[in-house]
């Protein structure tokens, strides 16, 4: 390594000429040439003449040289850093700094690999969602092609009806027009031979009546056009929007189900809480400890939709439960126990109830929800419905039958009396 032929020349440099060690209490002689004290101690005193350096050989008129302690204390450092124990602590600290960098790059090797699975997943469920959505679009343009070739057909007929008609008209009113024309030639040749013939037989001429031609209904062509006139773009997907699936689901709620508080309106659409029990006839299927009420509806197979108004309620329940939840008791609201349930509590606190709970952040409230149960799948997704952005979806949902399933919570006074009301699609 560098740093060791640097401690090489370090130690050459600190080396005595003499005794070819370190140095050992390093003195300066005037040459600047540096010993050993002892060392140089000793060569003059081996030799008798005047004292000289024995490097550069240049003569001293005495015996005279510096201590050299700055040298000295480098020499201490290099000696104590040339020690075993030195050596030791070097090549641990070494060897930890190795393993630390082959941890730490076996970490990012790792991090890499879970980053390349992510980009193959990715790819993957792209390609997924490209050919879900590709399908959906040509299912889209099935139903509007269909429903082209329906309309174009209905016209199509109408037209050919129409000029069947007329055609026929045609046709008779050619027929009276051939008869009268007969007739004409018949009277002119009668009248030619008027001189020739008695009047008796004159009057036993053919003279056959007038032709009638029955008078058909004039075609009103402008209700022709105007019948297949206005806003047709929305005419169509009106048409087309029945074909739709799933569409929203028309639900009303199960009062046989519902918590005695609760009270609905005539059409079984919207639902308050009244903060005191109505009189109710016993049902197994009630809900008799929290406010909670079904769908009049349940799903075993298929993907179904249905919207929710919240409208400004202060705290809701709402979602998919399994028709077998226990509804005497207090039970919470958990996959486990078979619900899959947004709620929200203090006027901006969204939860999705999974486990653990979810803390939701939706763009704006949602002032009205959709929910999207899809048995096959077993997923439960939950929309703003106001704007159809994405807000929950829960997975490996289970169940042999599945409820809407809605909550008003407590009114509060009057806090939260707004009632929830369930959607229908009115077109
Ligand atoms: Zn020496
Ligand atoms: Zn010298």
């Amino acid at each position: 390594m560098a740093g060791s032929s640097q401690d090489r020349s370090l130690r050459e440099e600190l080396t005595c000429a003499i005794c070819c060690e370190l140095f050992s209490e390093p003195v300066m002689l005037d040459c600047m040439h540096h010993f050993c004290k002892g060392c140089i101690q000793e060569y003059w005193d081996s030799c008798a003449h005047v004292p000289s350096c024995p490097q550069c050989r240049r003569k001293f008129p005495s015996r005279a040289f510096r201590t050299h302690y700055l040298l000295a204390g480098l020499v201490e450092k290099v000696r104590r850093c040339g020690s075993e124990e030195h050596q030791q602590k070097m090549q641990k600290h070494l060897e930890d700094a190795l393993q630390a960098r082959q941890k730490e790059l076996e970490n990012l090797l790792q991090r890499k690999r879970v980053v390349q699975e992510d980009i193959c997943s990715l790819t993957k469920v792209s390609g997924e969602l490209n050919f879900k959505i590709q399908s959906e679009f040509a299912r889209l343009h099935q139903i509007l092609e269909e429903e082209e070739r329906a309309v174009l057909a209905e016209l199509g007929e109408k037209e050919e009806r129409s000029l069947a008609q007329l055609h026929r008209h045609v046709g008779q009113l050619e027929e009276g027009m051939e008869v009268l024309q007969r007739g004409i030639e018949h009277i002119k040749l009668t009248l030619s031979k008027m001189e020739d013939v008695s009047l008796l037989e004159v009057e036993s001429l053919d003279i056959r009546p007038l032709v009638h031609v029955e008078m058909q209904p004039a075609l009103d062509l402008q209700h022709y056009r105007d019948s297949h006139s206005g806003p047709l773009q929305y005419i169509f997907w009106r048409q087309m929007l029945r074909s739709i699936c799933p569409a929203p689901a028309p639900l009303t709620f199960d009062p046989e189900s519902a918590h005695p508080n609760l009270v609905f309106s005539r059409d079984l659409t919207a639902v308050t809480e009244r903060n005191q029990a109505q009189p109710v006839p016993v049902s197994p299927r009630r809900f008799r400890q929290c406010v909670n009420v079904l769908g009049s509806q349940a799903f075993d197979s298929g993907r179904h939709y249905w919207e929710v108004w919240v409208g400004s309620k202060t705290k809701w329940d709402l979602g998919v439960a399994a028709e077998t939840v226990d509804r005497a008791a207090k039970v919470k609201l958990c996959p486990e126990n078979g619900y899959w349930t947004l709620r929200l509590r203090n006027r901006t606190e969204y939860w999705a109830t999974a486990t653990p709970w979810v803390r939701l952040t939706p763009r704006q409230p949602p002032r009205k929800v959709g929910v999207f149960l899809d048995c096959q799948e077993g997923t439960v997704t939950f929309f703003d419905a106001g704007n159809m952005s994405h807000l929950f979806t829960f997975h490996q949902v289970s169940a042999e039958r599945y409820c809407p399933f809605f909550s008003t919570c407590f009114s509060d006074g009057r806090a939260n009396v707004e009632p929830m009301r369930l959607c229908h699609l009115a077109l």
